[in-house]
């Protein structure tokens, strides 16, 4: 996230995006509208994925899994119907932007950037695993109301982390110590007096 920032600006051939942070061309799209029929939208609950991963008869469980991260990530994304009919009902003066770059969407009302809320600062590494980068995204969408949270938050995501490596999972003081131990390119402070919280390293989960 280098260089020039272009702020967003309805119309626009290329700005600043707001999901990836890259310069980028943008694409502009329009919404069109089909009736929900007796299918009311809700969110899935958050244990939902572990659910489903439980379920042995479920068929194309990876599908279905993928989908559901994307709506408890909050993720605006297009869902294809083969059987589509044909839409003539356009919401007007609602305005969709697609990053060349990310291939994610930004919302407008009119004028005004509705989605995503801000510009990410902190981007979670393209390698971390989906289910982990919800709890990164969150994090870092909440920082500026709530560094406490936001700080609880990436405690979690490096517990989850250390347990996708296969690590424990529970101690995260333990987890780094074999981590460190096992060569992965931590570098932790000589002193445990500084306390897990100082520790660094040269190749960061995220970057900003
Ligand atoms: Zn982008």
């Amino acid at each position: 996230m280098s260089g020039k920032v272009v702020r967003p600006a309805l119309g626009a051939q290329s700005f600043t995006c707001p999901h990836c942070g890259a310069l980028a061309h943008q694409t502009w799209l329009r919404p069109f509208l089909m009736y929900g029929k007796d299918q009311t939208p809700r969110m899935p609950s958050p244990d939902v994925v572990d659910r489903i991963r439980a379920d042995r008869k479920l068929e194309n469980k990876e599908d279905i899994i993928k989908y559901l991260n994307r709506v408890l990530a909050r993720e605006v994304f297009i869902e294809s119907h083969e059987n589509s009919v044909y839409l003539k009902s356009e919401l007007a003066n609602i305005n969709i932007s697609r990053c060349y770059s990310c291939g994610a969407f930004a919302l407008w009302v009119a004028d005004k950037l509705i989605y995503p809320e801000q510009i990410l600062k902190i981007q979670p590494n393209e390698d971390m695993p989906h289910e982990i980068k919800l709890d990164f995204v969150e994090a870092a969408s909440i920082v500026d109301q709530s560094p406490r949270g936001a700080a609880a938050l990436l405690r979690l995501c490096l517990q989850k982390l250390t347990a996708h490596l296969g690590l424990k999972g529970k101690n995260l003081d333990d987890d780094i110590g074999s981590l460190v131990k096992n060569g992965i390119g931590w570098s932790y402070p000589e002193s445990s007096r500084r306390g897990a919280s100082d520790w660094q390293s040269s190749s960061t989960p995220w970057s900003d």
